[in-house]
């Protein structure tokens, strides 16, 4: 049923260009035999029929084969306005003609600066994150404010705070794949591997009521978990460097969710000790929170806030980690004292990027899309309201539009799966079927639509979702 749906749905009005099958089975042999795809199980990929997409409009993708799909998942959490939103792609376009690309180790350029400017304008704390670096992905804004906060104090002036080298971070975090980055992460299965590679931190227990304190009160789970970060501060004095998080929701561990009250004592704990709070907004960025910023729900100004995905509306690569004055003024001085944040990629700053980031902003602001979207949340509530009453469905949590369907075997004991059963990968090859493409984390089904998505297109995300879920527990 929800395949009509789709059909009835989607905004390519033109039929696909079709393909020869000579070109369509060249296509997919070199898929298979060329390509080396990020977190997927290659030997298994191999034996399928690759999806190899050619267009994007709105909230929708067509594949070579003219079959379409709702980006359910946003295109791993990046689209926001849909795909290739006109006003987008003319301020690209216009961009492309003007300047491509020139470095700025030194120099910058007009979109770079303007959007600078932005960024600070829009960013928690009314301008007190005055300072942006730019860089090209989420996980270089968290490498680079790890380094930041680790050079700010081992050349501080005072010597009494040169000794500040530890970083504390999160069970189940995850703040990219860079070995900084994973340094930070606390996720085993993609991180455990690389340990000898590591620099060690402590690691503090992350809110987790479902699979940690299961039936417990939520509040007393995360003073708990307050309690042994506050024990972690303790236990390195004056040591810590820098207190690292993801705001409000770990996402790549599953949505696992905490509260902004958690999140304001851990920033204050933080900055009571004197170290440094790191904020990851990468994927909460730019109204995937609900609000422009998850910080902003809890008050929290970091001290460094790292900015990626969203940005550009999730078009072109960009990132940025925004530095408070304090921070920033730590790296002056004369050359000769080698103070400078030695760090810059080739395409830091990349003007098409960042005139894609400001015409996203533009957008946020003449289609009001974060006043647009709060229907839109009611709806998806209300939604999961019903999907939560599936028996293998044992939690939900949501931030905004981030949302996490955790499928279990036994919902009375919160039992999971046994792994081998794939059951979350099973829901979503059954969603692809009703024409919304979704993805997983273990049996974890994520939707994470983009803020431009409308009532219909909620409804068969929804729908498709449940269908499927109820399809796979049927089958098991
Ligand atoms: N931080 C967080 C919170 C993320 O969710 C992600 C990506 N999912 C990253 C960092 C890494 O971003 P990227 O994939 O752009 O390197």
């Amino acid at each position: 049923m929800t395949r009509s749906l789709a059909d009835a749905l989607h905004p390519f009005t033109e039929p696909a260009t079709p393909l020869s099958a000579s070109e369509r089975k060249r296509l997919q042999d070199a898929d298979r035999n060329t390509l080396w795809k990020p977190f997927t199980q290659m030997a298994g990929y191999v034996e399928g029929v690759p999806l190899i997409l050619r267009e994007g409009r709105g909230n929708w993708l067509r594949d070579i084969d003219g079959r379409t799909f709702l980006d359910g998942v946003s295109s791993l959490w990046v689209n926001v306005h849909g795909h290739s939103h006109p006003l987008i792609v003319q301020r690209i376009r216009e961009q492309l003609d003007t300047l491509d690309h020139a470095t700025m180790l030194g120099p910058s350029t007009l979109p770079a600066v303007e959007l600078a400017e932005r960024l600070v304008a829009i960013a928690p704390g009314n301008g007190a994150l005055s300072r942006v670096f730019y860089s090209d992905s989420g996980s270089t804004a968290v490498e680079i404010a790890v380094k930041m906060a680790y050079q700010f104090f081992a050349q501080h002036r005072d010597p009494a705070f040169r000794k500040r080298d530890v970083f504390v971070s999160m069970k189940n975090a995850y703040h990219g794949d860079t070995l900084g980055s994973v340094s930070v992460g606390g996720m085993d299965l993609f991180h455990q591997i690389y340990s000898p590679l590591l620099f060690s931190t402590r690691q503090a227990p992350a809110p987790d009521p479902y699979h940690q304190a299961f039936g417990q009160n939520v509040e007393e789970h995360e003073a708990e978990c307050l309690a042994a970060l506050a024990t972690i501060f303790d236990e390195c004095r004056d040591r810590v460097a820098g207190l690292i998080m993801e705001p409000l929701v770990q996402g790549a561990a599953g949505m696992l969710r905490h509260s902004p009250q958690f999140l304001a004592s851990a920033a204050a704990l933080a900055k009571e000790r004197g170290a440094l709070l790191i904020i990851d907004e990468v994927a909460t960025g730019f109204g995937r929170s609900g609000t422009m910023f998850a910080c902003d729900q809890a008050g929290v100004v970091p001290d460094l806030l790292c900015l990626a995905k969203g940005i550009t509306g999730g078009v072109l690569p960009l990132a940025a980690t925004l530095a408070t004055e304090e921070v920033y003024s730590g790296f002056l001085g004369d050359h000769s004292e080698y103070r400078t944040f030695f760090h810059g990629h080739s395409y830091t700053g990349n003007p098409l990027a960042c005139a894609a980031a400001l015409a996203s902003l533009e957008v946020f602001e003449e289609e009001r899309t974060l006043e647009r979207l709060s229907p839109r949340l009611v709806q998806l509530e209300d939604w999961l309201k019903q999907i939560g009453e599936h028996a293998h469905v044992g939690d939900i949590r949501r931030l905004g539009v981030m949302t996490g369907i955790e499928l279990v075997r036994d919902r009375r004991t919160g039992e999971a799966f046994d792994s081998k059963l794939r059951v979350g990968n099973r829901v979503i090859e059954a969603a692809m079927e009703r024409g919304v493409l979704i993805r997983p984390l273990g049996d974890v089904v994520i939707l994470m639509p983009p803020l431009s998505i409308t009532r219909e297109e909620l409804d068969l995300l929804c729908a498709a979702t449940l269908e499927s879920i109820e399809s796979v527990a049927a089958s098991l």
